[in-house]
């Protein structure tokens, strides 16, 4: 059995993760929590990557040897003195700390295309429940819905990294974004800075897929209380369970 949490930051699809994993394993089961991106040490890496952009090349280059660094960085002055306006792009480009969208649909792609490889179809194979908080629904809300990426392509690039592994059951927490991000400590996080206009079109491609597969999903009205949204939650997975 393989379930997601989905929804826009701040839902409390991580409480609702513990909620159903002790549940799970008061019933006997075995249940492997996982999250996306982050699920494996090579998704630490990628996820660290996506949240805080990429680090100034020129900057990190200082701080490692001189010699035939400094020589080269001459070079490039020379060069730059040669072709000003050339050598003003090259610089632009090695400070930007932003990821192209095509790169960062692959990123999340190698951190799920890992996850499944590493973590996901084994714990499947052992039998065991596993639960993820996000999956590929985060991708076609966050890469597709919310930037400027097609559905179709995020979802044959999900689909080819995972070998289409698809969840048997996805709960999507849905509620206001505006509400949700109250709760939240925006401080570091590159992603959680976008927009209200993102986040509120990031939760619209959350719904619009769950109406388009009903039969995956389970939209929990997020803005009840904990106690509450879980009630819902335990009520469809005795039924799963029961099957
Ligand atoms: O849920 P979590 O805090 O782990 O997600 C990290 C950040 O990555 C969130 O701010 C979320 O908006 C973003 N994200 C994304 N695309 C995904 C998964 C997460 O933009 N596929
Ligand atoms: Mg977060």
């Amino acid at each position: 059995l393989f379930i997601s949490f989905e929804g826009v930051d701040g839902v409390g699809k991580t409480t609702q993760v513990e909620r159903l994993r002790d549940y799970l394993c008061g019933r006997g089961l075995t249940v492997r929590t996982t999250r996306e991106p982050g699920g494996t040490p090579l998704g630490v890496a990628l996820r660290r990557l996506l949240l805080e952009g990429v680090a100034k090349q020129s900057e990190d280059g200082e701080d490692g040897g001189r010699g035939e660094q400094s020589e080269a960085r001459g070079n490039a002055q020379s060069n730059a003195q040669r072709n000003a306006q050339c050598a003003t792009q090259s610089a632009d480009i090695a400070h930007s700390a932003d990821i192209a969208p095509r790169a960062e649909a692959l990123i999340f792609a190698a951190d799920r295309a890992q996850h499944v490889a590493e973590v996901i179809r084994p714990a499947l194979r052992r039998g065991e429940v596993v639960v993820t908080d996000r999956y590929i629904d985060s991708s076609l809300a966050y890469q597709a819905g919310g930037r400027e990426l097609t559905a179709d392509e995020v979802r044959s690039l999900s689909m080819w990294a995972t070998g289409d592994l698809l969840p048997d059951r996805t709960y999507l927490l849905d509620m206001d974004p505006r509400r949700s991000h109250a709760r939240l400590d925006h401080s570091e996080d590159r992603m959680e800075s976008a927009g209200d206009e993102f986040q509120r079109r990031t939760r619209q491609a959350f719904l619009d897929l769950a109406a388009a597969d009903p039969a995956r999903f389970v939209v929990v009205d997020a803005a009840e209380s904990v106690d509450e949204v879980w009630q819902t939650i335990r009520a469809d997975v005795d039924q799963l369970i029961a099957d």
